[in-house]
């Protein structure tokens, strides 16, 4: 596996639900977590890793206690708006002002098939809706303001050169 970057097609390839949970997919999980802590982030989705399943790994804190896989998660409620910076690790070296809901209520399953609710504030619900928005193909790229999009257009077109 490895990291993918804007603007790479599978960024944008349609994912599907992950189905079994089995010993490969715990190893591709391990594998989430090594690129995400080797690229010092703080969330991935399988997409980054042109793996088109409704995957992801967090964590906010960067506590080896922190990690949290979240398979096929939902978000069932949105609370409040809040603006805030977001990067992405497919986007290096852009950030960004997103308003994100300020608190959600997400449903997934673990590594083991078990379902979980849980409600989420702040910088976490952001981590979780920014992740969740990739399982979309929704990039940092469509949730930018204006304003932003004429300041990181150099970045933008430098990547897009990079990949082409
Ligand atoms: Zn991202």
């Amino acid at each position: 596996m490895e990291l993918v970057t804007y603007p790479h097609p599978a960024l944008l390839e349609k994912t599907r639900a992950v189905d079994s949970f089995d010993a490969e997919l715990r190893a591709r999980v391990a594998e989430m977590f090594r690129i995400m802590r080797e690229f010092k982030g703080v969330g991935l989705a399988a997409p980054q890793v042109a793996w088109p399943v409704r995957l992801l790994v967090v964590n906010p804190t960067g506590e080896p206690a922190a990690d949290e896989v979240l398979v096929n998660p939902v978000i069932k409620r949105k609370r409040g708006r809040v603006a805030g910076e977001e990067g992405c690790l497919s986007f290096p070296g852009i950030f960004v002002q997103v308003e994100r809901a300020k608190e959600i209520e997400v449903e997934y399953f673990d590594l083991d098939g078990k379902k979980h609710a849980e409600t989420r504030t702040d910088f976490p619900a952001r981590v979780i809706q920014h992740e969740v928005d990739h399982l979309e193909s929704i990039l940092l790229v469509h949730r930018m303001s204006p304003a932003d999009r004429v300041r990181v257009k150099r970045d933008l077109q430098a990547l897009v050169q990079k990949g082409a």
